[in-house]
């Protein structure tokens, strides 16, 4: 299959037409938002990371705490334990001191007191009865500074634990007073662990620090607890200040990922919407185009067909699709022979559509025939043009139709009009000879009438004339005035004169006819049956001219005299009047011979239509001529029983056209 015959239907083809720009608007609002969504759709993600972030500090601000509160007391437990021991060892050497195991001098050899005094005593006094210092150390003999150093003095504020000494009675004889480094303490039972997590301090109620493991003061922003020392060590709080921090959830590394993030997002929105607008006013602007292409393209009084190489359409116009009664959608992508082509020409269609195919199309366009859903012909006239595309390569076939329905129309009626005008033409001038005939006719007429009057007078004053002679020549007087008098009303007629309708009874009529056609009638040995009308529906009278309507019906006898005569006996014509349409009187003549065969009365009534060698076929289009001056119709058709049946309508005489007829 060749690839360039799929031509896709150009898309300014395919939009819809104005019902779709009205949504336009609302579509168009819609887009125009479209840009943001991304950015809303950001923002509220870094809404619920900013959330969960928060959640999350709250957690850790918590966990820090419980923490900080478990390691608080722990400290405190620690602390407490480690003063009671000091407490016991001061006791201990109390208790020697009361047992007289040791003596002033001894004292400051003492383990205990050496111990004490290594660990973090500052220094220890024992003082007898009434306050006097039995012994004191360090002493003083020793160098200040290297006596700080064993015992870890840094010069901070001083605890100190007290026993009484008993001696051998039960009064007190004496205090043993230890004073401690809280400084040395917390530096020695703070673990390591501990001081690195938390800054350590010992203040008391007035927020002055005892003792601390750091310098300085505490930041504010630091999270901190407080234990109180109770008995041990009154008036005095140990204090946890967290060294890390946690960090707030605004500081943290997502925040700032969201941030480069939110901006970047910002940033391809704005761009986005840039972009959007442009599309969107590029698109506006193609669909208004498109839509008036269509409309221009749809109210084309030309059909537009597009075909591809091989012949299917690839588009058509709204035009084109009405000329066949279909929808445009119905036809697209059809292939030949095609849905409008009339089923007895598909043969002739198919070799138009193969020459037009092979680029055979007269330039000058063609005519041509298609079928309309509803059955109608419709004529066309098809200008065929190469299709080409952007880079000139012919891909199918463009066509522009006009429907010439009309114009054929117009063109059979104008022709019949001439050939209607032709026979007018031929019978005017027969009217002009039949005139001149009359007008010449006339005068021998009246001649014969005249000579036959004075013999006729001139012979029945004489007694020996035969009596048939005189009676012929009365008949022949008859018969000359009677000729007179048709050619007058013949002239008449042809002079367009107005017939002289008078009340007359048709039977009257019809009888005088057959008088006039005696002749004929006995020749051609035809029996005539005047049916006379029904005793109880007497036909009224009409409004007619006499011997017009004579010259009818004897025209229609005459007419089936002759089509009887090659027939077999019996050869029979009946004559009746009846009632017909309202206000007309019906006269049928209906004979029993070989019919019309199938001609309708239009044909029969043509001026010169004979079958007849002598014929002039004049007879039936005069009849057709003098009824239709009466307001009535002749019609003829074949007899049931075989036969031709001919009638024509006369209108009823009433007491209205007597004025008529006076005036
Ligand atoms: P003409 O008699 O000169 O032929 P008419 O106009 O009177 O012309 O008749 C036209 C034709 O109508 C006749 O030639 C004949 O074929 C046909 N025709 C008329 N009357 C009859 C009839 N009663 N039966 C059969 N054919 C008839």
């Amino acid at each position: 299959m060749n690839p360039r015959v799929s031509v896709p239907p150009r898309p300014a083809l395919s939009v819809p037409p104005q019902p779709r720009l009205r949504l336009f608007g609302s579509r168009f609002g819609a887009l125009r938002t479209l840009w943001a969504w991304p950015l809303v759709l950001s923002l509220l993600v870094v809404l619920g990371v900013m959330y969960w972030l928060r959640v999350q500090e709250l957690n850790d601000l918590e966990v820090q705490r419980a923490a900080m509160i478990s390691d608080a007391l722990s400290l405190e437990a620690q602390l407490t334990h480690r003063l009671d021991g000091e407490l016991t060892s001061l006791r201990l050497l109390a208790d020697a001191i009361d047992a007289g195991r040791v003596q002033p001098a001894q004292f400051a050899a003492h383990p205990l007191v050496l111990d004490g005094l290594r660990r973090f005593w500052v220094s220890v006094t024992w003082l007898g009865e009434a306050g006097r210092i039995m012994a004191h150390l360090p002493d003083a003999s020793l160098p200040a500074n290297d006596l700080a150093r064993r015992i870890g003095d840094d010069g901070g504020l001083a605890g100190h634990l007290s026993v009484s000494l008993h001696g051998q009675g039960e009064h007190p004889a004496g205090l043993l007073v230890a004073r401690y480094s809280a400084a040395g303490l917390l530096r020695q039972k703070v673990p390591w662990w501990l001081a690195s997590k938390y800054d350590i301090r010992l203040v008391d109620d007035a927020d002055a620090v005892i003792a601390a493991t750091v310098e300085g003061q505490r930041d504010p922003r630091q999270a901190w607890y407080r234990v109180g020392l109770g008995p041990t060590l009154p008036n005095a709080w140990l204090e946890l200040a967290a060294r890390d921090r946690v960090t707030p959830w605004w500081r943290t590394l997502p925040m700032a990922l969201m941030g480069g993030f939110l901006g970047l997002i910002a940033l391809a929105s704005v761009m986005l919407r840039r972009q959007m607008r442009s599309v969107s006013r590029a698109e506006e602007a193609w669909r208004t185009e498109a839509a008036w292409r269509t409309a221009m393209e749809d109210s084309l009084a030309v059909g537009i067909r597009a075909r591809d190489l091989e012949g299917r359409l690839v588009y058509v116009n709204k035009t084109m699709a009405d000329m066949v009664g279909r929808q445009p959608e119905e036809l697209v992508g059809l292939l030949p022979p095609m849905p409008y082509w009339v089923p007895e020409e598909l043969d002739q269609s198919m070799t138009r559509h193969l020459r037009n195919m092979a680029g055979k199309a007269p330039r000058g366009g063609y005519e041509s025939r298609w079928q309309h859903r509803d059955g109608r012909i419709v004529e066309v006239m098809v200008y065929e043009a190469p299709l080409v595309d952007a880079q000139g390569v012919q891909i199918g076939w463009m066509a522009s139709v006009v429907d010439i329905t009309e114009r054929k129309h117009l063109e059979e009626r104008e022709r019949r009009q001439m050939e209607a005008m032709a026979h007018h033409a031929r019978l005017t001038m027969l009217g002009e000879v039949a005139s001149t005939l009359a007008h010449e006719l006339n005068q021998p007429l009246s001649a014969i009438a005249s000579y036959n009057a004075g013999v006729l007078n001139a012979l029945s004053g004489r007694g020996d004339v035969p009596e048939p002679v005189l009676k012929a020549l009365q008949r022949q007087g008859e018969q000359a005035g009677a000729a007179a008098r048709i050619v007058k009303r013949i002239r008449d007629f042809l002079t367009r004169r107005e017939p002289q309708r008078e009340r007359c009874d048709v039977h009257t009529v019809i009888a005088s006819a057959l008088n006039l056609l005696k002749r004929d009638i006995e020749r051609h040995q035809v029996e005539i049956v005047h049916v006379p009308d029904a005793p109880d529906a007497p036909v009224p009278q009409v409004l007619a001219d006499v011997v017009l309507i004579e010259q009818v019906v004897a025209n229609l006898v005459r007419n089936a005299c002759e089509a009887l005569s090659g027939q077999p006996q019996p050869r029979r014509v009946w004559l009746t009047v009846a009632a017909g349409a309202p206000g007309f009187v019906r006269v049928t003549v209906r004979d029993n011979g070989p019919g019309l065969g199938g001609q309708t009365v239009d044909t029969l009534c043509e001026p010169f239509f004979t079958t007849k060698s002598e014929g002039m076929g004049m007879g039936l289009a005069i009849c057709r001529s003098i009824v239709e001056l009466h307001y009535g119709a002749l019609d003829a058709q074949d007899a049931p029983g075989g036969g031709a049946v001919f009638s024509f309508n006369l209108p009823v005489w009433t007491q209205a056209h007597e004025g008529e007829m006076t005036t």
